[in-house]
């Protein structure tokens, strides 16, 4: 077979001698919430089946635990009998007659479970879960390597194509290798060779048990990216033994679960870890998978180039867009909708205990509920409001065959989002934007820029539908002095119309707040380069300082100290709650940006009642004591209300609102998109 014109490399097979990967994409391992039920398992085989028609070469499952004590939560997933084997079968029958193959992820969640029967090599308590685990006894490792090496033989009588040991993150066989979480001493703790005496066990047992031809994964933790954590050599002499022991593959792992070093949000550049798995690739000869922030198949391709690593693993790109490979195959990766790491959709769903799906591809873990099939009569459709919500409409519903017309006041698509680009850190948006440009393309949509429809143009028009998804205005709060020279709104800093000055007080510490404050700095720093735009290993370079990761492999556990980063700004976060601001960002992001602002001396302030604005500055009450905030701006980022003008003047013909037109309270992307997914997969003649 000839190589693929463009990316010669990801579609390299890779033959293991029993099998042959027909690619070098694999979805990484994801738990969706659907693994937790059989119920649910004809929906978890849907998803599956949908990426590997999609052209993925290996999928790796959500994680199985190999015991009940290795939950993760009471009655979540596991795979320890023949009946629960059973119920595997049609997802490894849907993958393998979709032309893929699967492998399940063994997981042992160790001293993470959120259940009072967990347990540990020792019996030290996590800070992310709420109980202190157990020790195990000797008997007790014993019993879970041979439940290890069951769970991995039931899944190949389920017709797995292999198993994925979950080593890394922070989970139980991390754990026993870590000396900081094991302090034992006996043959399982105190040395290296003791400490790693649990993995390779493991790896033994189930290679013993399963034979040679199934393949063996082990998701090796190359940066702990916690204190006392493991040394990079300790990390490579690890890698080495498993090699010897029989694994096939080795999987990059990056920072424990507390970890307090973002690893996979937005705010972490693409590809920011691969000098780390380049580095351990050096010593050993199995393939290994790169993983963390990759998400364009431009940058898989110079990964597997560069010869950093052998497959590279997504998880999140796959539930942006299931059909990723076969995009990038038949070279139309510029329809490809691009995980933009925001966590909104998947992680913080997973850790709210909800279904995980995603901020733009709804239909995720909804394959069988949210079904985008042709409409019975073709619908001559007016959408007004090219933001998510609109976007989102216009898009499924000229899918479905309808005739739609987009009417968008401003020069270009995007809504909010056009700001939300700006902020550093959110520069993945403009993929969003891009895929729905390209979109619009292919699909024919009629899009009218720079046009704001009146209610008389879509009567006189005399469309089937009209869809109203005008958006928001941003709420002007009631307080003296708002009309000072020195109070502007968010639109005006953001967009680049009003200059930055040096003393800023922010009113409202929502997630716009916070990205008002994030663009302040961001904006500060980048004016004090040299102004042009930092490379790809500088952008990496000044992540790892920002947050503190050693990229020597000197220090323990890969952390070194952060670099001072106190901004010369003088910035107030404030809101009227009581409490610290930023309890309403998102479950596993908003931590990064309260510590990105603390690093900076962002003050953020609770339980402010605001009194006036005048020439001296903000004048606010806090704690019972009246205070002048002595700052040259206030920028509003008091939420929004909903813009219903348009909506209000052709109620009569019962037109669709979706977006932040019909609620502005808590309505983000998600929602939107949401919104107008679902709308458009329903829409039909009345
Ligand atoms: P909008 O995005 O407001 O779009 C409405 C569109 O309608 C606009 O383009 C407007 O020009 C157009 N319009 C209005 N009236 C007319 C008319 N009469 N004729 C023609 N066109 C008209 N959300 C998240 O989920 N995650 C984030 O990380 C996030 N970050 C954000 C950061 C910033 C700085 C901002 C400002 C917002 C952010 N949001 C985020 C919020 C998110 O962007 C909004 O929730 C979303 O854009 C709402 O979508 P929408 O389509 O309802 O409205
Ligand atoms: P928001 O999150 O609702 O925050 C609004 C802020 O304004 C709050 O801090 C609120 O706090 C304050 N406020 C409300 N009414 C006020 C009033 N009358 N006077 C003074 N202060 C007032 O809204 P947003 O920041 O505008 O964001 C809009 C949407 O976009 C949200 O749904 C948000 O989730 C989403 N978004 C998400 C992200 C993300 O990173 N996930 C980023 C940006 C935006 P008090 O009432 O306590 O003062
Ligand atoms: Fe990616 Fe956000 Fe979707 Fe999760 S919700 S898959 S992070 S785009």
């Amino acid at each position: 077979m000839s190589a693929h014109s463009k990316y010669p490399k990801l579609f390299e097979p890779l033959n293991l001698g029993f099998v042959s990967i027909k690619n070098r994409f694999v979805m990484g391992s994801m738990h969706t919430g659907l693994e937790d039920s059989v119920k649910n398992f004809s929906k978890l085989a849907a998803f599956y089946e949908e990426r590997a028609a999609g052209g993925v070469g290996l999928i790796v499952t959500g994680g199985f635990s190999p015991n009940r004590t290795g939950w993760f939560l009471p009655f979540s997933s596991k795979l320890t009998t023949q009946s629960e084997m059973s119920s595997h079968k049609q997802i490894t029958e849907r993958v393998h007659s979709a032309g893929g193959l699967i492998a399940l992820q063994i997981l042992h969640a160790g001293r993470y479970a959120i259940h009072p029967f967990l347990a540990a090599p020792s019996p030290l308590k996590a800070p992310i879960s709420p109980f202190k685990p157990w020790q195990m006894s000797r008997r007790k490792i014993l019993s879970t390597i041979e439940d290890f090496a069951k769970t991995a033989e039931l899944a190949k009588t389920a017709g797995y194509d292999g198993v994925e040991v979950m080593g890394s993150e922070g989970y139980l066989i991390n754990e026993f290798v870590s000396p900081k979480t094991n302090l034992r001493k006996d043959e399982w703790g105190g040395s290296l060779e003791n400490r790693n005496r649990f993995a390779i066990e493991i790896v033994k047992k189930i290679r013993g048990r399963v034979g040679p031809n199934f393949i063996l994964i082990f998701r090796i933790s190359i940066l702990d990216l916690v204190e006392r954590g493991s040394k990079f050599e300790e990390v490579v002499t690890l890698a080495k033994e498993l090699e010897l022991a029989g694994v096939h593959i080795l999987s990059t792992g990056i920072g424990w679960h507390e970890a307090r070093v973002p690893t996979i949000a937005t705010d972490v550049p693409r590809g920011a870890f691969i000098w780390a798995t380049r580095e351990l690739k050096k010593h050993i000869s199995v393939p290994m998978i790169a993983a963390n922030r990759i998400n364009t198949p431009e940058l898989a391709e110079r990964i597997l180039k560069n010869g950093d690593a052998d497959f590279v693993s997504m998880a999140r790109p796959y539930l942006a867009d299931s059909q990723f490979v076969k995009k990038a195959f038949d070279e139309r990766a510029d329809e490809i909708n691009t995980c933009i790491a925001c966590n909104q959709g998947c992680l913080d769903h997973i850790f709210k205990r909800q279904r995980a799906t995603c901020l733009v591809n709804p239909r995720a873990c909804f394959e069988t509920e949210i079904v985008v099939s042709k409409a019975k009569t073709p619908l001559k459709i007016a959408v007004v409001g090219a933001g998510p919500a609109g976007l989102a409409f216009a898009v499924t519903a000229a899918e479905r065959g309808h005739n739609v017309s987009l009417f968008e006041s401003s020069n270009e698509i995007g809504g909010q989002f056009n700001l939300a680009k700006r902020i550093p850190g959110k520069e993945e948006f403009y993929e969003t934007l891009r895929y729905y440009r390209r979109k619009i393309e292919v699909l024919k949509v009629n899009l009218i820029l720079n046009h704001r429809v009146t209610s008389h143009e879509l009567r006189k028009a005399q469309f089937d539908k009209i869809v109203i998804a005008t958006g928001v205005r941003p709420r002007t709060p009631q307080i003296s002095g708002l009309n000072h020279k020195k109070v502007i709104g968010y639109v005006d800093i953001i967009s680049g119309k009003v200059q930055v000055q040096k003393n800023i007080a922010i009113i409202g510490a929502g997630g716009i707040g916070f990205d008002t404050a994030q663009f302040i700095l961001g904006r500060t720093q980048a004016s004090t380069a040299n102004g042009s735009e930092p490379s790809e290993s500088e952008k990496i370079k000044e992540f790892c300082d920002t947050w503190g990761v050693d990229q020597t492999f000197q220090n323990v556990g890969g952390l070194k100290k952060k670099v001072e980063n106190k901004s010369e700004q003088m910035i107030y976060l404030l809101q009227r709650k009581p409490g610290a601001p930023g309890k309403s960002l998102g479950k596993t992001t908003g931590w990064i940006h309260r510590s990105y602002l603390k690093d900076r001396g962002v003050k953020m302030m609770g339980g402010v009642e605001y009194l006036k604005v005048d020439d001296e500055g903000l004048h606010i009450r806090h704690q019972n004591r009246v205070l002048v905030l002595r700052v040259d701006q206030v920028i509003i980022c008091a939420g929004q209300e909903p813009l219903q003008e348009l909506y209000s003047e052709l109620v009569d013909l019962k037109p669709d609102l979706i977006g932040g037109a019909f609620e502005a309270f808590e309505l983000d992307a998600k929602a939107a998109i949401k919104q107008g997914t679902l709308l458009a997969t329903n829409i039909e003649m009345t």
